[in-house]
């Protein structure tokens, strides 16, 4: 494996979440970035990439609501994927509470796509399926 599949790593991304600060590939070669981090461009296959910081804003695309979740997960939270300014579609959690009504309409309804939103971070416990404490992207409207 060449040194350029080292540019950005699973755990510097990661890290970077922890930090609020989302992490990802600008390819050399066509220009697009990349996020969350691969060996080759998503766009061109380049592996002529380099780290850069996004501003973590997007816009919902979809999203799914579950109310039955996996095991050690709490009912009733939202997966969305998210369009970042900067291109590429990541998932993530919505932040969402139903019984404090965090959405502008107080409910997850279709009005969601579409919306503003900007990065935090949700940090999940280990369980039985994990190696441990894992992050994840988490939204909150703007
Ligand atoms: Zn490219």
């Amino acid at each position: 494996m060449s040194k350029e599949f080292y540019v950005l790593t699973s755990n510097d991304y990661h890290e970077g979440l922890k930090n609020n600060k989302l992490l990802g590939l600008r390819c050399k070669n066509c220009g697009q970035i990349t996020c969350p981090p691969l060996p080759t461009c998503q766009w061109c296959g380049s592996t002529d990439l380099e780290k850069t910081e996004l501003s973590g804003k997007g816009e919902i695309l979809t999203f799914a609501r579950v109310y039955v979740p996996p095991e050690s997960f709490e009912p009733d939270y939202i997966v969305c994927l998210v369009r970042l300014d900067e291109g590429p579609t990541i998932m993530g959690r919505l932040d969402y509470d139903k019984d404090k009504a965090s959405l502008k309409n107080g409910n997850a309804s279709q009005d969601i796509i579409g919306m503003r939103v900007r990065l935090d971070h949700l940090v999940i416990p280990g369980d039985k399926f994990s190696a441990g404490e894992r992050v994840m992207p988490l939204f909150k409207p703007i």
